[in-house]
């Protein structure tokens, strides 16, 4: 698998790093807080698992499923929620876990979605941003790195399905797109 990236981009190592310090900075921000955090998936599922043991209050812990590229690699800009929360968040503090932020049309969207059903307060937690790429204004409130314009895989990130189960985040080499679909 990792021969197929043309590189890598962040090492297991530094993703482990960085998620060690983002569970530390929201323990430290959610002290004493009612906290429901929401995972993303398939994408997030990964980042999910591996943060929510480095936040040390008690928490309740969903998944959305969100509609996302399908086999692309570009977006279609329409945003759907194919599996909903399982619980109530009105009154409580919600903080969705994501893959990576790229248009921020999902994140836009969701929460205002989330916002209707009265929270405390909302808030996202990324583990990647591609800022150049954005087509509505969305600034993700913790972030693990920010990547330049490149369609990355690994670490829950897929490609037509694939690869989500590579430790490291990367870019795929070309010929990986023209032998796949
Ligand atoms: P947005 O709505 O911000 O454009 O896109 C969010 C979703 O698009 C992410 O949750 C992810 O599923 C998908 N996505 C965006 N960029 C990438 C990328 O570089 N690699 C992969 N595998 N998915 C991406």
């Amino acid at each position: 698998m990792v021969n197929d990236l043309e590189q890598i981009l962040l090492t297991k190592e530094e993703i482990g790093e960085k998620v060690k310090e983002l569970g530390a900075r929201i323990t430290d921000d959610y002290k004493d807080c009612d906290l429901v955090v929401v995972g993303i998936l398939k994408g997030a599922l990964m980042f999910m698992a591996d943060l929510i043991r480095y936040i040390k209050i008690p928490v309740l812990m969903d998944f959305a499923v969100v509609s996302s590229y399908g086999v692309s690699t570009d977006t279609s800009g329409v945003v759907r929620i194919l599996k909903d929360l399982d619980q109530p968040i009105e009154g409580r503090h919600v903080l969705i876990v994501e893959d990576i932020v790229d248009t921020g049309l999902t994140m836009h969207y969701l929460v205002r979605n989330l916002e209707a059903r009265k929270p405390l307060s909302i808030k996202v937690c990324t583990l990647l941003d591609k800022p150049s790429r954005r087509k509505v204004e969305f600034k993700p409130d913790y972030c693990g790195f920010s990547i330049a314009d490149k369609f990355v895989v690994g670490y829950g990130l897929d490609y037509a399905e694939y690869y989500r189960n590579l430790p490291e985040v990367g870019v795929l080499k070309e010929e990986v797109y023209n032998k796949c679909c």
